[in-house]
């Protein structure tokens, strides 16, 4: 269960991912932000924007990280865009478990639509690592 009191976590999996301790499939990088690809994404493109400060929901993040978090959102969601060539696109946050927060470490979600189009369910079903590479590869060459 994650609180909004929560302390922060060092071992989440996405602290793990900013150590290099875990594997991912980077989109976009810079001093403050990463972006890197869901692995059970909910849409193709689907992946995710994390603050490197250490923060679990919104409440906890500095105004500094939050605008950095902001601004790589942009650039990735315009790529995810352009790269799934989307007529529309969502971004979600969830906060604390009792809002769907799975991993305790503040993230962004950024997650292409097309009409009809339904979503498939959160964190549920891992994609095809050359899917996803592959989905990676488009994304970037539209950053
Ligand atoms: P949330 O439930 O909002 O905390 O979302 C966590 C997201 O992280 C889910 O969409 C998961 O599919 C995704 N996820 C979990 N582990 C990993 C991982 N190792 N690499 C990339 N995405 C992950």
């Amino acid at each position: 269960m994650i609180k909004l009191d929560d302390a922060y976590d060092e071992n989440n999996i996405f602290a793990k991912i900013l150590r290099g301790e875990i594997p991912n499939i980077t989109l976009y990088e810079d001093d403050k932000t990463l972006a890197f690809m869901d692995i059970m994404p909910q849409a193709t493109g689907h992946c995710l924007v994390i603050p490197k400060e250490p923060a679990v929901t919104f409440l906890d993040l500095s105004e500094d990280s939050a605008a950095a978090v902001m601004a790589t959102a942009k650039k990735v969601a315009a790529a995810v865009v352009k790269a799934m060539d989307a007529p529309g696109f969502m971004m979600a946050q969830l906060n604390s478990s009792a809002a769907g927060q799975s991993v305790p470490h503040y993230h962004m979600h950024i997650l292409p639509r097309h009409d009809g189009l339904e979503l498939k369910f959160h964190a549920r079903e891992p994609e095809d690592m050359a899917v996803l590479n592959d989905t990676a590869e488009k994304i970037r060459a539209q950053l």
